[in-house]
């Protein structure tokens, strides 16, 4: 199976939009998704909003255009991405600016012909435009399959009172979406439900009128759950899984919100293979400052090495604090211990000191830490992070979860379960057979790799 990308001389076949929601964990998943259509020979132009706005010079092989998005500042300024996402789509919806933005790029007579335009399921707004001007959309789904899922079966949920979870259902569970209990169901304790639900309304509806979806997904991770999506959205001529993205072009540049410390590097240089835990918990996640503190004195007690990304409130807010580490800590932690503001995360997680993850789950990073077969300790703060943490503890068993309260002594017994005793040795070698199979989608002949030859010919199709 032979592939072919564009010589240095040849014009692009064709063009594709992509328009990315303006977070972290979507923004990186549209963008190697672009890398990995450019490496198989089509223009590439991005489209982003102000808010977030995105770095051209990361991505110099493609053509940039902000589209004033109209969100208020108060809303960004908060930062709830719920709240965003709502905001953002009504103020699109309520101007006709995304659609003559749109009309303008597709008429750019000195680019190739654009096939059609890429967006993240929360965009129904910019899906809309793009129907007015006759341009067809592709979904990428910066999920796993199985939070798609949930996504369609939402309304089922709400009928049979599944949601909202009450306390005394958390553990029952869900037959009609095997394996998950009550309490890995998408929610949100930091917002309403009703502002969930609609959030999800809208992006099922994205999917049900878009040209197609691609998932970051690997077919072999999620084999019933990609057939019940394609079951379910029979009439879509292409449903892929792609993933994972970062991984399928050679130059999967994502753009960091962030400036990434590489110093950790050099430090993780020093230290000993797989001994450093990395502590992460993405670019949404809270917790108060109590756990905060538990957290601080969970990784000192546990004596082991740790890198810590102690990230500022607000991603992309560079004005932002980061929470205070407590008096004593970095003198208890000397050499043992480097806390940073934002991490190279993926080149952290490749690099062979680190042996263990304690993250939230979010879906990119759990992608990221199979993909450098490191086991994880999941804790899950909000939407599709329970139902990931259910897949990596009981369908794959590349790690487990830290439940309930956050208490310096079960950090410290936690992380000694990873790290050394019997139990965490034999996630590690799942976590290690899992990077196996991320490698065996991404040969040639590879899963995911057909899937990019097949979305690749069905664009040109368009
Ligand atoms: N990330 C990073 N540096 C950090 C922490 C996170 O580059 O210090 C990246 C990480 O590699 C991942 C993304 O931020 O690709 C977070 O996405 P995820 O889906 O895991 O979580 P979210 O931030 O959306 O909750």
């Amino acid at each position: 199976h032979r592939r072919r990308g564009r010589g240095p001389h040849e014009p692009c076949a064709r063009r594709v939009l992509v328009f990315p929601l303006p977070f972290q964990g979507h923004i990186d998943p549209m963008l190697h998704l672009a890398c990995a259509l450019h490496a198989r020979g089509l223009a590439v132009t991005v489209l982003h909003t102000r808010f977030n706005a995105l770095n051209p010079a990361l991505h110099p092989e493609f053509r940039f255009v902000e589209v004033p998005d109209g969100t208020p500042a108060e809303v960004a300024a908060k930062g709830g991405i719920i709240d965003i996402i709502l905001a953002m789509n009504a103020a699109m919806e309520a101007s006709t600016t995304v659609r003559d933005v749109l009309a303008s790029v597709v008429a750019d007579e000195g680019q190739p012909r654009v096939s059609c335009l890429f967006i993240d399921a929360n965009l129904l707004a910019v899906q809309k435009a793009a129907a007015a001007v006759g341009l067809p959309t592709m979904v990428l789904r910066t999920g796993s399959a199985a939070c798609l899922g949930c996504f369609l079966a939402y309304p089922m949920l709400h009928e049979k009172g599944y949601l909202p979870p009450q306390e005394s259902q958390l553990y029952t569970p869900v037959p009609e979406l095997p394996p998950l209990r009550v309490k890995d169901l998408i929610f949100s304790k930091h917002c309403n439900h009703e502002m969930v639900r609609r959030v999800l309304a809208r992006a099922t509806e994205t999917v049900q009128n878009c040209s197609g979806v691609v998932i970051n997904t690997i077919e072999a991770l999620e084999p019933d759950e990609m057939q019940r999506i394609r079951d379910e959205l029979a009439d879509l001529p292409v449903v892929l899984a792609a993933g994972p993205l970062h991984k399928l072009s050679s130059k999967s540049t994502g753009s960091s919100l962030l400036d990434q410390d590489y110093s950790c590097i050099k430090w993780l240089d020093t230290q000993r293979s797989g001994s450093v835990l990395y502590v992460s918990f993405g670019s949404l996640a809270s917790m108060d400052a109590d756990e905060f503190l538990e957290v601080a004195w969970g990784l000192a007690d546990s004596g082991h090495p740790f890198l810590w990304v102690v990230r500022p409130k607000k991603v992309g807010d560079a004005e932002s604090e980061s929470a205070r580490l407590p008096d004593g800590f970095e003198e208890a932690v000397e050499g043992r211990g480097m806390v940073i503001r934002w991490a190279p995360q993926r080149e952290v997680l490749a690099h062979p000191a680190v042996g263990g993850f304690w993250t939230h789950g979010g879906w990119n990073s759990t992608l990221e830490g199979i993909s450098e077969g490191i086991p994880m300790i999941c804790r899950p703060d909000a939407i599709d992070q329970m139902m990931n943490t259910r897949y990596v503890q009981d369908v794959w068993g590349a790690g487990f979860e830290l439940e309930g309260e956050l208490e310096r002594g079960k950090i410290k017994d936690t992380i000694e379960k990873l790290m050394n005793e019997r139990e965490g040795a034999e996630m590690r070698e799942r976590a290690k057979q899992l990077s196996r199979m991320v490698a065996d989608c991404l040969e040639n002949s590879g899963s995911s790799q057909i899937a990019i030859d097949k979305l690749v010919s069905y664009i040109l199709s368009l």
